[in-house]
This record gives structure tokens, sequence and C-alpha cells, in this order.
């Protein structure tokens, strides 16, 4: 079996990975709050755990991997859109949550096997908050119910460091009813205008990080195998997560990974910023999801990186050649072994990209349809994919070629088989002719636009 080997937040190590049950691998990744479209950044995430995602279901089995991310449908950035708006917040929850699950999509990314809406998990987390009272770990007071960071002493582990330095280096809220300033809400009173549940400390609603845990635990147990996000989760974030599990005495995620930012101009693309652009910003500008997807690739996920035109034009160019060759090939069953052996090592998808280089130099075209269809980028499943070979069509022109050569072998005229073949050159494509039929091989000139006159 391959070992898959990934970098260890937690141990600032790269690990080989060994699943606490082999037959239901298990991961959690915080996914987006739904006030906005996603923009840019947020999709970074959504491709590397796609990856992985991928990568666990080819090496431990389709039907044993189990990937959980959630919905922050509860949020006071959502209150201030709706009251902004006038308009209601589930109006506005449940529109953006289905534009990210079709903008994602566009990008090729597989849907996780469950995700868990906030909302709809809040018994579980009224009742984590009252566990974690009972431990001594929680305090309730005025209405809400606050988090004891100095109960749990490994707070910071995460990213190795004190609590004091923590609070020397974070805006916390400092609260006239809170024993110390790193205290963290669990939960929080709602006025009328507010949603909220009841709840033994009235009604209110939860804060965001006890929301990750209840969900977890109730859909991947105690102890899972990986937690991922953004590394601008790690604090405060993912650090409040692990306080309270490992409070409730539960052993919580065994690997923490966390994606570099996506940038624009060395500063971390984000709403607050107003820096951003929206993948379906993209999209509306003609990029395929793929071509996004690719770029994505290029760059190793824990590297900044920043999104150019100029990327998404290569990777569009190299993505054309691949698809007009690889459409001629039928699907073998297995992905290129040293693009997985790549992917192994803590993804290094740059790497697999120099890999399908090489296979496509090799002209094993039916694995690299099956390797890039594996990575996402090719096939069915992806909205998107009918734009590129569209547009390149050079199966339906090996075929037009064949057809047409077959008739000239009777005619004794040949005129249109020079004429096809002329302008299939000319359009940087490489014409194999044998007695079982018609190859056409894209060169590194290959430029498809040439061909539209053809089809
Ligand atoms: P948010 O909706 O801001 O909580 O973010 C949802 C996910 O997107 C989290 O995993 C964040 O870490 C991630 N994220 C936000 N901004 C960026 C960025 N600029 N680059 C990469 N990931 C990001
Ligand atoms: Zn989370």
């Amino acid at each position: 079996m391959t070992t898959i080997r990934l970098h260890n937040t937690k141990s600032r190590k790269k690990e080989d990975f060994t699943p606490i049950d082999p037959d239901n691998v298990r991961m959690y990744v915080c996914g987006p709050t739904v006030y906005d479209r996603a923009h840019l950044g947020n999709a970074r995430p959504v491709v590397v755990f796609d990856v992985l995602y991928r990568l666990l279901r080819h090496v431990f089995g389709t039907d044993h991997v189990t990937y959980a991310r959630n919905f922050t449908d509860v949020d006071d950035k959502i209150n201030a859109r709706a009251a902004e708006s006038g308009r209601s917040i589930s109006d506005i929850t449940n529109e953006t949550t289905q534009w990210f699950l079709d903008d994602m999509g566009a990008l090729g990314a597989l849907e996780p096997d469950a995700m868990p809406r906030a909302t709809e998990w809040i018994a579980p987390m009224v009742a984590m908050t009252s566990a974690l009272i009972e431990r001594g770990h929680a305090y309730a007071v005025e209405g809400h119910v606050l988090f004891r960071v100095r109960s749990y002493k490994d707070y910071g582990a995460l990213s190795g460091r004190s609590v004091d330095d923590m609070i020397a280096g974070a805006r916390v809220e400092v609260a006239p009813y809170k024993e110390d300033p790193m205290d963290f809400v669990l939960w929080k009173p709602s006025d009328e205008a507010q949603p909220g549940w009841d709840s033994p400390w009235g009604r209110g609603r939860p804060g965001w990080h006890i929301e990750c845990s209840a969900m977890a635990y109730e859909l991947l147990g105690e102890s899972f195998d990986i937690h991922g996000g953004g590394n601008d989760l790690q604090f405060p974030h993912h650090e409040n997560e692990i306080a309270q599990s490992r409070c409730m005495g539960h052993g919580f995620a065994n690997v923490w990974m966390h994606n570099e930012m996506l940038q624009v101009e060395g500063k971390k693309m984000s709403k607050s910023l107003g820096n951003f652009f929206t993948v379906r910003d993209l999209l509306d500008q003609g990029i395929p999801g793929e071509v996004i997807h690719f770029v994505f690739l290029s760059t190793h996920y824990r590297k900044p990186m920043d999104w150019t035109a100029e990327k998404a034009r290569e990777a569009e160019k190299t993505l054309r050649r691949w698809y007009a060759q690889a459409e001629q090939g039928v699907g073998t069953g297995e992905p290129y072994k040293a693009v997985v052996n790549s992917l192994s090592d803590d993804l290094n998808t740059a790497g697999a990209i120099a890999e399908l280089h090489q296979l496509s130099l090799a002209d094993d075209i039916s694995t690299l349809r099956y390797t890039l269809q594996f990575l996402g980028l090719m096939g069915d499943m992806v909205p998107g994919w009918a734009a590129l070979p569209k547009a390149s069509g050079l199966g339906l022109l090996a075929d037009k070629l064949q057809a047409v050569r077959q008739a000239a072998m009777q005619t004794k005229n040949f005129a249109e088989v020079d004429r096809l073949k002329a302008a299939l050159i000319n359009a940087g494509v490489e014409v194999r002719m044998s007695k079982d039929g018609v190859e056409l091989v894209p060169g590194p000139e290959f430029d498809p636009t040439k061909l539209e006159a053809l089809q």
C-alpha cells in the first residue's frame, strides 16, 4: 500500500500517515461562513483538501473515507448582512450555500460526504457547552458561557505559543464579565432581532468555535484522523476547538493541516481587506473552472501563492493540449503511479504536474486521461469540462479525417485529406496515419483556435 506522508502542524514535521481505522478514514475541514460569494482565497482549502480526499479514497478505497466540511450559517456577519439588505437570514444563507456548492463544483471539487450546517446542530453544541461547565472548563455569566482558557494547560500547543504570548499578540475582546481576557465565548445571548435558541442560559446562539468541536464529534467521533483549514484559522479558531474537545476528554484530530494564503500583492486575500475577487467573477470572465483548479495545483499548499492572469493563460494552454491528447484515450482505471507518489509526499501537487508533463511526452494517453480525471480535471463530474474539448475537438477531427481518408481511397481524390492535414499541421498538431486509423497528437505549439473552422 502507498505510504502517505503529511506535514502535521502540531509536530511541525512530515509524518507517515496511519489512520485510526483504515476502513473509515475521517477528515474534517472548516468551511465557509455563508453571507457572500466565495472569494478565490476561500477556494484554496477546497481544492487542497479535495486533492487529499481523492488521494485517501484511492489508497484506502472510495467507501472508506468520510470527509466532513461545515457551513457556518450562524454568525454576526450574516446578521449584519440581513439587517443592511432587509432580507431574511435564511434567504441569505440558503442562497450563499448554493452559490458555494455551484462555484466549487465548477472547479471540479468533489462534495464532501457530510456538509453540516451549524444551525442544524445546535442541540449537540448546547450539550457540549453544558458538559464543559460541569467539568469546570467553562462558566455561565450574564447570559454568556465562556471557556476558561487557563483551565487547559496545553492551550497554544498547536501554534507553539504560550497563553501570555497570545494575549500580547491577539486582539482579545475585553468584557467585564470575563474572568480572564483570553476566555472565549461558547454561547451568547440574542436579542429579539437576532437568531436564537432556547438554552439553560436563556435564548441565545453558539460561538463559532464550539460549532466545529460539536459537529466533528457527532459526525466523526471522539477521535479522527485529519483536521484541515487555512492557516489563518490556526489561532484562535483551531486552538479553541482543541481546548474544547480535549477538555471533553476527546482525542480530537491526530493530524492538523493548514494551507497557506492566497495573496494579492503580498497580502492575504480577504473580505475585510477588500482586495478580493470571487470565483464567480473568474468563471464569468470565461476562465474554465478546471483552469482555476490547475493553477492552484501548481503551487504547494504550504506556500503562499498569487493568482495572475499569466498563470491562468499558461494553465489553459497546457490543459487544452493534454485534453486534446487524452480525449483520444480510454481511461485505464489506474492513475499514474508517479503522480500518486508525488501527492503522497505531503500533497506535492507541483511534482504531480511535472509527472503529468512526462506522461504527456511519453504519449500514454489512456493513463493521462485517467490521471487527469483522478485529479478532478477531466470527467463527467466537472461541469466546466465540456468547454475545453469542444474548442479542441481533436477526437472528432481524427474521426473525420479517417472517414475522409477512407472515402478518398475509393475515389483516389486526396485533395480533402491534404487540406485537413495541412490545417492540422498549421495548428500545431502532429498527424499520424496508419492502417489502424488516424491519431492526432497536439505539439507544444498547438493552437486550438486554428481548428475551429475545421469542425
Ligand atoms: P472564512 O469564510 O473566512 O471563515 O473562510 C473559509 C475558509 O477559507 C477557511 O478555511 C479559511 O482559512 C480559508 N481562507 C480564507 N481566506 C483565504 C486566503 N486568502 N487564502 C487561502 N485560504 C483562505
Ligand atoms: Zn472549524
